[in-house]
């Protein structure tokens, strides 16, 4: 069923608390951990705890979830003292999302440059 927990889903695995994380925030619907491999001082992961393939299929299925994540990566800005960030969503294998659980990226700490190439 949509937003079940997929047996073969690394971050359903997280959220389950079967794989250990750096978890820096958890809500009712949400848990931010750090990136395994980070691209900038702060790069920590928020994820929903149901499971969809990417950002755009939570939003259709679950808005109010795909907002909670929003507002999550704000709070992790604001614990991180970030004035500026980059959220990302990479949407596709194309785009390089290697993880089919929706994902932001949160990226800050450093200068970013634009376009990200
Ligand atoms: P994607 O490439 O799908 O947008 O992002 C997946 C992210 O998950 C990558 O940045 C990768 O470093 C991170 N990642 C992959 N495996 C693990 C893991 O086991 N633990 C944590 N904390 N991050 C992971
Ligand atoms: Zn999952």
């Amino acid at each position: 069923m949509a937003g079940e927990p997929q047996d073969d889903c690394l971050f359903c695995k997280i959220v389950e608390g079967h794989i250990p994380a750096t978890i820096v925030r958890e809500t009712e619907t949400t848990v931010a951990f750090r990136d395994i491999n980070p691209q900038a001082p702060t790069h920590v992961l928020v994820i929903p705890k149901v499971h969809y393939p990417n950002a755009v299929t939570l939003a259709a299925a679950e808005p109010a979830i795909a907002a909670d994540v929003l507002r999550e990566a704000q709070s992790v800005a604001d614990e991180d003292k970030l004035d500026s960030y980059r959220i990302v969503f990479n949407t596709g294998a194309g785009a390089g999302q290697t993880v089919f659980h929706a994902h932001a990226h949160v990226l800050g700490g450093r200068g970013l440059q634009w376009p990200p190439g």
